[in-house]
């Protein structure tokens, strides 16, 4: 089904805006292949916009998988299920935990598809755990001449690695088949300590939890640390249904309310951050977890992220992440770039995803964020240099300023992943300029 032409399409934070020609959402798999195959222009493919990079804006088509939603099939004893790439994250949980089966680990909310969180290697926290596109077995992808394609390890292999991280450049992926694990329940911890207490411990610290991160607010010595833990005793009684999971994600709560105001009032004055840091350090300690309390897992990792903000974050080789931290806070303090925000600090386990920002390598991810009411290019800028200095490697839907030359250097199989791509869409019809300037290197 083609939707009107030239609407507005605009992502979650408001920064990237398009007017494509048309929107697409097709019901199934032959009426999206029709299409593709009948239109001139270029197409993209979009999860819920909650890219900060222009990854989906298009002058031609963008191909929204909303109507192709759900799970397809699941099979508890191989720990596998297969879903529909339009599935949002929040739906995932309570699907999957109706045959007993849960993803290995989520980021922190639940609002985007799988399409769009696999296709950019959305991770959460955990050294032992990769990124969302590392649980993926097989894809069902839709090429630009409008084949379907089932791939795996033993089918197009080479296109089926390039595929699984591809940020929609391939074509549109419409199935994902995902290797889970058995439904499991955490529980939470939360505390405040001095940033030099936890940045010397953290190798022990990321060993004694499954999932350990911490939040720095840059003019605070202390910071905020988080940590789940699978619950060995009695399952929680009870589990949200897609339509609690749903609400719970867009419920504004009054912390909500209050942070919005700080950051407006940040914007105003921005002498007040170091203030509002302390602050916020000890008001964020008591709002992120509820120490004791016992969830599934699929209810633990979201929280509601209602301010709206924009984002950068780089991965680093785990070695070098404590330096590259206190690094980052430095220069932001010696600059004195104003921001209402923390740093988040998460660990990723390293893959062999060619497109990966944690391929070869364990890594820990350094995530700024900029309220969306104010200008983040001094505060990205700056950390960029830093997050640079120390080999990072940037998310692909957050903010940055690499090019197609930087990546052609930083990924050793890129030229793989760009011979596979081409295989599929030798005309680029789901480059848009945007795609091109990450693509295109100078180099034959
Ligand atoms: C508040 C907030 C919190 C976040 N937290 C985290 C976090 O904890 N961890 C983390 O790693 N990231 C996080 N992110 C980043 C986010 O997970 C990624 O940007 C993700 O890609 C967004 O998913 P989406 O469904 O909105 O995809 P979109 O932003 O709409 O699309 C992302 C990319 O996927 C492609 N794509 C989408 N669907 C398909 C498909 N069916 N076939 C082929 N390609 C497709 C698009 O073309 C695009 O290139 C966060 C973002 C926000 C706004």
């Amino acid at each position: 089904m083609t939707t009107g032409t030239h609407q507005t399409w605009t992502n979650w934070s408001g920064g990237v805006k398009a007017t494509p020609e048309a929107i697409w959402r097709p019901r199934d798999e032959a009426e999206l292949a029709a299409l593709i195959r009948s239109f001139k222009g270029p197409i993209r493919p979009a999860g819920s916009g909650h890219s900060f990079t222009p990854l989906c804006a298009s002058s031609g088509a963008v191909v929204s998988l909303e109507n192709m939603n759900g799970l397809i099939a699941a099979d508890p004893e191989a720990g596998e299920a297969e879903l529909w790439a339009g599935t949002p994250v929040y739906a995932v949980g309570p699907l999957l935990h109706a045959h007993g089966l849960a993803l290995a680990n989520q980021g922190d909310i639940d609002r985007q598809t799988l399409g769009g969180a696999i296709g950019t290697g959305t991770h959460g926290t955990g050294p032992d755990l990769g990124s969302l596109a590392t649980m993926v077995t097989g894809v069902t992808l839709v090429t630009a001449a409008g084949d379907i394609l089932n791939l795996d390890r033993s089918n197009e292999p080479e296109l089926f690695e390039a595929a699984r991280l591809s940020i929609g450049s391939m074509g549109v992926i419409t199935r994902f088949r995902l290797k889970l694990v058995p439904s499991y329940a955490l529980t939470e911890t939360s505390y405040v300590a001095d940033a030099d207490t936890i940045l010397n411990d953290l190798d022990n610290l990321a060993r004694l939890h499954r999932h350990f991160e911490f939040f720095w607010f840059p003019y605070a010595d202390q910071v905020v640390v988080k940590t789940l833990d699978v619950w060995r005793g009695e399952p929680p009684g009870r589990a949200l249904d897609i339509a609690a999971m749903k609400a719970r994600g867009e419920r504004i709560s009054r912390d909500d309310k209050l942070f919005g105001m700080i950051c407006k009032f940040v914007k105003a004055v921005p002498r007040s951050a170091p203030f509002f840091h302390r602050l916020l350090t000890k008001q964020m300690a008591a709002g992120e977890a509820r120490p004791g309390r016992v969830r599934w897992s699929w209810e633990t990792f979201p929280s509601a992220r209602n301010t709206r903000f924009n984002e950068m974050e780089y991965a680093v080789p785990a070695p070098m992440a404590a330096e590259a931290i206190r690094a980052v806070v430095a220069r932001i303090r010696k600059d004195r770039i104003p921001t209402a925000f923390p740093i988040e600090f998460r660990f990723v386990q390293g893959d062999d995803i060619w497109l990966s920002p944690f391929s070869g390598r364990a890594s820990a991810t350094l995530s700024v964020h900029q309220f969306a009411g104010m200008d983040q290019t001094r505060l990205f800028k700056a950390c960029e240099e830093v997050f640079r200095a120390y080999e990072g490697r940037p998310h692909w839907g957050k903010q940055h300023n690499l090019t197609g030359r930087d990546f052609a250097w930083i990924y050793p199989d890129w030229q793989r992943f760009q011979a596979a791509r081409r295989r599929v869409d030798p005309e680029g019809k789901f480059l848009s300029p945007y795609l091109r300037t990450l693509f295109e290197t100078g180099i034959a």
